[in-house]
């Protein structure tokens, strides 16, 4: 039968479950709820400087057509080389969001008859990437490597390959995949590994190339796949991986040859970021620290920059979203089907612009209007 829109939407709301689009919050609010980890967007200095350097380009606003026509401009070839440079080994290849990327590379990839392994929690992006595989997919229990190894045993007399697909961070739950026990699984059992480090990217890393590189794992990663929309204020995404993968992907990845191309001017402010990525290890430093300073402060486990606070149902998650709103911290409630069921949550994303008394705020104010949803 077909889908009666209004009462899907009835169902919604009776839920706690209806979404709206609303405008940013107002400056003058703490937003505890963008991905702008470093805190570049309120560096006015940064982008003044790259205007000046930019300057005034009259091809710069679109690409104007797929980057396989002629959207690829010399800015792209100049980031991909950038980014090369961060991982060994590798290539990279740009895509236009981390939505392309995930869509894009896993249907390309996969084979009818591989066999995929997928973390339970991994982004949206990344289980449609998966339904337009030509190959039904199996899920293991979030971070749970005893389970992936049951998983690859059974898979192990089976032909076509198998690929590991997970998240080095993963975004609502703000916990670190145990990358070092995947890749043993992968090199045993002779799998191929996909790790999307979309959070991860610009914040872990001596340089912000992000976890794979920091545990110095890069090279038996097979796709590394990060995105800018993040802690790097821009917007796009890249994948790292082999040369000859690389190419196969520029001519079989359809998100990247039916789409165009990000415009130049976007593509140069980032890799005018991605060259001084490598000074910012005090913004990394800084919202780490804050993170945790946060974490021990509800007794939970700092990890990351991405803190959870699982209420469980709607309800009370929105209340408490709206308490802390209210006292100008911009936190949002999440819900399913971003987050199973019955773990809604309010997701503490930190950024390295915060000082200490806000944070200091935060904790108080939290702590008295956690008590009260009791
Ligand atoms: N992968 C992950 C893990 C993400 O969290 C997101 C965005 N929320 C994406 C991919 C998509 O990236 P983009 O926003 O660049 O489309």
């Amino acid at each position: 039968m077909p889908i009666n829109y209004r009462d899907a939407l009835q169902n919604l709301a009776a839920g706690g479950n209806l979404r709206r689009l609303v405008s940013p919050p107002a400056p003058t609010m703490i937003n505890l709820s963008s991905n702008d980890y470093l805190g570049l967007s309120s560096d006015g200095d940064l982008v003044a400087e790259f205007l000046s350097e930019f300057g005034a380009n009259a091809g710069a606003m679109s690409a104007s057509s797929s980057r396989l026509l002629t959207g690829n401009h010399s800015e792209y070839e100049h980031l991909e080389r950038l980014l090369d440079g961060l991982f060994s080994g590798k290539r990279t290849l740009v895509y236009s969001n981390g939505f392309h990327a995930n869509t894009g590379i896993l249907p390309a990839v996969v084979s009818k008859g591989d066999t995929v392994l997928a973390d339970k929690l991994v982004h949206a992006s990344i289980i449609d990437g998966l339904r337009l595989t030509a190959t039904n997919f199996e899920r293991f229990r979030h971070n749970d490597v005893g389970h992936l190894r049951q998983l690859l045993e059974r898979a192990s007399d089976r032909s076509g390959r198998c690929f590991i697909v997970t998240e080095s961070l993963f975004s609502m739950d703000g916990d670190i995949a145990p990358l070092r026990e995947i890749v043993e699984l992968k090199r045993k059992f002779g799998a191929m590994l996909y790790v999307d480090e979309a959070h991860a990217f610009g914040v872990f890393g001596e340089r912000g190339e992000g976890l794979c590189v920091q545990l110095g794992l890069d090279c038996d990663v097979d796709f590394i796949v990060g995105t800018f929309g993040k802690a790097l204020c821009s917007v796009g995404a890249f994948v790292a991986c082999a040369e000859e993968l690389r190419e196969f992907l520029v001519n079989n990845s359809r998100t990247m040859i039916y789409s165009t191309g990000l415009p130049p001017i976007n593509v140069a402010w980032t890799a005018f970021l991605v060259r001084r990525l490598r000074e910012m290890n005090d913004r990394r430093e800084r919202v780490l620290n804050l993170a945790a300073r946060f974490s021990q402060s509800i007794g939970a486990k700092p990890e990351s920059q991405i803190v959870p606070f699982v209420v469980g149902e709607n309800e009370p998650t929105i209340a408490l979203a709206n308490s802390l709103q209210q006292s100008g911290f911009h936190v949002m409630p999440i819900r399913t089907p971003t987050v199973p069921v019955g773990t809604a949550r309010l997701r503490f994303s930190f950024r390295a612009d915060i000082d200490d008394e806000q944070v200091e705020r935060l904790i108080s104010v939290f702590g008295e209007r956690r008590n009260q949803n009791k």
